[in-house]
């Protein structure tokens, strides 16, 4: 054994710790190196490391001297353990390539299942098994799978041949197959292969082993691998491992089946046993939904109104070993187990398990559950859910009461509601979705190379497959609505039109899918707010035990203070004043002080916009009694308020009695060629000091008309943007004190406030020792921060910077997940000079990445005071932050 080949099954050892770490065998292998070391019952296997996929990915090439010995000697474990020869004519063994990468990326990867079988071995299998059509079953399989996955043929010219066969016979499913038929088939197709790559499918047993394990390291870097770990953020230098194993049969006759099973229910988390198996078929005949596989349990199939029998009552002693196996399983690991088996002639066969994927319900559910049951504790609860999992549960759910003119009623594969116009290929959603347009991926079924699809797309339906065909696993872990095996779906791609149950649509019509009953509407269909209460309640009062840093909100108007409320914010950390001058009422006021010649004329103006800010300020105040309120004072370059085109400045013209060329050359004059390095943030207030003065007095005078009404008042806390210099803050900082003394002697009211900055800016951040004698407050915008530190335009850079996270530049888009070795390093900077000079300086972050679950660990390690974010991601930054405190 060297150590990149670990055997399990049988009489291997499984003490090695390398052999039991997901980062060396992958996923898949370190758990069927556990489950065989726990006595269930595993066929014997190996696992090459995933080290030999990276090093075969840069050097290309054959592989080593070592390797070929090590694998020749683990396959001698396996031929012992199985008591077969791999290879031999009279009793063949016959073995499963799988790829297993250290976090499962479902469908991603390739798989050759029956490897082994050739023109001579198949006639062995036939004797041994005493079944020939299973033998010729399995070879025609072998050579379809093997073609599409090694030798890189399209498996629709198998599917064709295969259809034709049946056609020409008049059968509709491939059990009424005989073997001759099969036989026949093989023989068509290895002419195929002859005739389309110029020479014979291979007959040589390792030749077939070494193109399968070649063939899964190269699907590492298939498009559809790369395009999923770049929506899961799994980085691409991890490689696969290989794992081969004995093969064991559920195609071998009705007492042999193959199914995939759950613990507990995956989408909703409730304890009952979950899953889908077929009898006399192999394990890719389940997943790739070709044949609508049955439900384990009698109760699924009662509650489905369902035939055909359930794997409990058709295989009882089956049923019950599994069942065992579910309960062992998870006191072992703690968690709910995907599984897949197989039940060859009776006996039950494990191939596989993992910490099954999960809807956020399913996730909450499941921590608190598992917390009652004494499975786990609350830490290991709250770690355990994924913040950005919560982000499906905030969002509206159809509304019980709406009509729903119903089509159809598929299975419940993903919850959630989603609305949207039909699109039947993937790179049709795509194109829509990136256009602007809400849409819904129809598809017979899907396959891996949909992913992008089914990421543009609001949810999923497909005409085929059951609860764990591709759809509906991959589109659980994207949290994606999706209803999947709806009957009475057919589709034309040629006309692009389908038909749904009676009704005759086309592509472009809209439907609205519910994930959670597998109904299928015309038309939209009205929502409603979500429940915040039960688990969800439960997991964030125990986040909230456990966080240190306080979480706010960016928001400016009452209705999104209130919703963040809600979700649980603990204050205002940014809200964007200029988001209330675009109000169409407020607009024209703002263009007039924008376009006016001099200081009389924009006072004037901005006597109007007064009242309305204050009475802006004074209704957030209100919903924020008693929370400390981060309000920014204007900060976008002015162009940015203009009118456009002849008509709006016509309209101005109309209003103000100024002529529109008069106009037109004011705002000629306030072009910039580079407007976010322009004349912005405190520079305006800088130059046009009686905006921020407006400004502030709105604020001061809300704030006092509140305290004095109520008698509970917010702790305003006025932020000045973009300041690069300790001077810049010192004149602003006189302003808004001049104006809340003005004020405050005006009301005879007095309030606590504070003045701070935001650090956005580099040399704001090296510059915070002196900045923070000014500043009571520091509010990182990582937005700016980011795009003044990389020199890249946060407005620009979506067109490439998908390429560089691609090509390892960036791990992640650094405007979405902070880059904590660049900027990161600015704000650690930042924050121990401010406090150098100000003990007490409170400190936060109001950037987008104040909602990314890495950037909030970052922020945990830097010490800082809160983090804010948009509302709907509240929730998310109170479990991140209680999971960076954990960690
Ligand atoms: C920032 O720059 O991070 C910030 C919060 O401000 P804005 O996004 O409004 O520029
Ligand atoms: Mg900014």
């Amino acid at each position: 054994m060297n150590d990149t080949v670990f055997t399990f099954g049988g009489d291997a050892s499984h003490s090695n710790a390398r052999q039991k770490d997901k980062t060396v065998t992958g996923g898949k292998g370190a758990n069927l190196a556990e489950m065989a070391a726990i006595g269930l019952p595993v066929p014997p296997g190996f696992t090459i490391a995933t080290d030999e996929c990276v090093r075969y990915l840069k050097e290309g090439g054959d592989f080593s001297d070592e390797l070929q010995a090590a694998v020749a000697k683990a396959l001698q474990h396996i031929e012992k353990t199985a008591e077969k020869q791999f290879g031999d004519a009279a009793d063949p063994l016959l073995v499963s390539v799988r790829s297993g990468a250290r976090v499962s990326m479902p469908g991603m990867m390739d798989t050759v299942l029956n490897l082994g079988l050739n023109d001579e071995t198949v006639e062995g299998l036939a004797a041994t098994s005493g079944d020939p059509r299973f033998a010729w079953d399995s070879y025609r399989r072998f050579i379809q799978m093997y073609s599409d996955v090694v030798l890189g043929l399209d498996h629709g010219l198998f599917e064709e041949a295969l259809e034709i066969a049946k056609e020409d016979k008049g059968f509709y499913n491939d059990t009424e197959m005989e073997c001759e038929d099969w036989q026949a088939l093989v023989a068509q197709y290895k002419a195929i292969v002859r005739e389309e790559l110029g020479e014979s499918f291979p007959q040589d047993v390792h030749r077939q082993l070494w193109g399968a394990i070649r063939a899964v390291f190269d699907s590492w870097d298939s498009e559809r691998a790369k395009v999923y770990r770049r929506l899961n953020d799994i980085p691409g230098d991890w490689g696969t491992a290989v794992n081969v194993q004995a093969m064991v049969f559920g195609n071998m006759g009705e007492t042999s089946a193959t199914g995939v099973a759950f613990t507990r229910d995956p989408a909703t988390g409730e304890r009952a046993y979950y899953g889908e198996y077929l009898i006399n078929a192999q394990g890719e005949d389940v997943v790739a939904g070709i044949r609508t596989p049955q439900y384990l349990t009698r109760a699924a199939r009662e509650a489905a109104g369902a035939k055909p029998l359930s794997m409990e009552e058709a295989m009882p002693d089956a049923y019950a070993e599994l069942v065992q196996v579910f309960e062992l399983l998870e006191r072992h690991y703690r968690d709910m187990q995907d599984i897949e088996f197989t039940v060859e002639r009776g006996k039950l066969w494990m191939l596989q398990t993992r910490s099954g994927k999960r809807t956020a319900k399913a996730a909450l559910k499941l921590a608190v559950d598992m917390v009652g049951e004494g499975l786990i504790d609350e830490k290991t609860a709250i770690l355990r859910v994924d913040p950005m999992a919560l982000d499906q549960l905030l969002h509206p759910t159809l509304d019980p009461e709406a009509p729903r003119d119903v089509l159809t009623t598929g299975l419940p594969a993903s919850p959630g509601a989603a609305s949207g116009r039909i699109v039947l290929d993937a790179d049709t959603a795509e194109q829509w979705s990136q256009r602007g347009e809400k849409v819904i991926l129809v598809r017979v079924e899907t396959s891996p190379e949909d992913i992008h699809g089914m990421h543009a797309a609001q949810g999923i339906l497909t005409a085929r497959g059951g609860m764990t065909s591709h759809a509906a696993v991959v589109a659980r872990g994207m949290g994606r609505p999706c209803v999947s095996g709806a009957p009475g779906v057919s589709i034309d791609l040629k006309t692009r039109t389908l038909r749904i149950g009676e009704r005759d649509l086309a592509e472009g019509d809209t439907l609205t899918l519910d994930g959670a009953n597998g109904q299928v509407m015309a038309g939209q269909v009205a929502t409603i707010e979500p429940e915040l209460a039960g688990d969800f309640g439960v997991l964030m009062e125990w986040a909230d035990r456990h966080r240190r840093m306080k979480v706010r909100t960016n928001a400016e108007t009452p209705a999104d203070c209130r919703m963040a409320r809600q979700f649980g914010a603990e204050g205002i950390g940014l809200c964007r004043t200029e988001h209330m001058f675009f109000d169409a009422s407020r607009i024209r006021a703002v263009r007039e002080m924008i376009l006016a010649d001099d200081e009389s004329g924009r006072r004037a103006a901005l006597d109007k916009l007064l009242p309305e800010q204050r009475a802006d300020f004074r209704e957030i105040f209100e919903v924020m009694a008693g929370l400390p309120c981060t309000i920014r004072l204007l900060d976008p370059p002015l162009h940015e308020f203009l009118p456009h085109g002849d008509a709006e400045f016509e309209e101005l013209a109309n209003a103000t009695g100024l002529g529109v060329d008069h106009l037109k050359r004011r705002a000629g004059e306030l072009h910039e060629f580079n407007p976010m390095l322009g004349h912005r943030g405190c520079r305006l207030g800088i130059t046009y000091p009686e905006i921020y003065e407006m400004q502030a007095r709105a604020i001061f005078e809300a704030v006092c008309d509140v305290a004095q009404d109520s008698g509970a008042a917010p702790l305003p806390e006025v932020m000045i943007p973009l300041v690069a210099t300790k001077r810049e803050l010192e004149l602003l900082r006189g302003l808004v004190d001049r104006i809340a003394a003005e004020v405050f002697a005006e009301k005879g009211c007095e309030v606590d406030y504070l003045v701070g900055t935001m650090i956005e800016l580099p040399r704001a951040a090296l510059m915070a020792g002196e900045i923070a004698e000014e500043a009571r407050f520091f509010s990182f915008g990582t937005n700016d921060l980011t795009q003044t530190t990389l020199g890249v335009s946060r407005d620009d850079s979506a067109r490439f910077l998908a390429q560089y996270v691609d090509r390892g530049i960036f791990a992640r888009d650094p405007f979405v997940s902070l880059d904590i070795d660049g900027v990161g390093q600015l704000v650690e900077i930042a924050a121990e000079r401010g406090r150098a000079t100000r003990g007490d300086i409170k400190l936060g972050i109001c950037g987008e990445h104040g909602g990314d679950p890495a950037s909030i660990a970052f922020c945990e390690q830097v010490g800082l005071d809160y983090v804010s974010a948009s509302p709907y991601r509240v929730p998310i930054a109170r479990l991140a932050a209680a999971q960076a405190a954990l960690r």
